[in-house]
């Protein structure tokens, strides 16, 4: 399965459901982001301020597998 992308509006999310291990470590630290009851079951557009963003950041960095990833947004200059 090919990676896929999920988008917020400060960081979108990828997902390689071929190398997830279901480990559930993404729906227990932010079930409103990893949701598997909806569809998509990721949506990065909860993380509207920085403090979520950060706390996007830190769940998806415990992900075991890598199947998650942060795409974090061009910064404009
Ligand atoms: S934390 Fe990673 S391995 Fe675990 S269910 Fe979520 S995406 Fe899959």
């Amino acid at each position: 399965m090919a990676r896929k992308s999920y988008f917020g509006p400060i960081v979108d999310v990828s997902f390689d459901g071929a190398v997830c291990q279901h480990a559930a470590e993404c729906v227990r630290g932010m079930p409103r982001v990893f949701d598997t009851g909806r569809k998509p079951w990721i949506d990065p557009g909860v993380a509207t301020s920085a403090e979520l963003a950060d706390q996007l950041r830190t769940v998806v960095g415990r992900c075991p597998s890598g199947a998650l990833a942060i795409v974090e947004h061009e910064v404009a200059r």
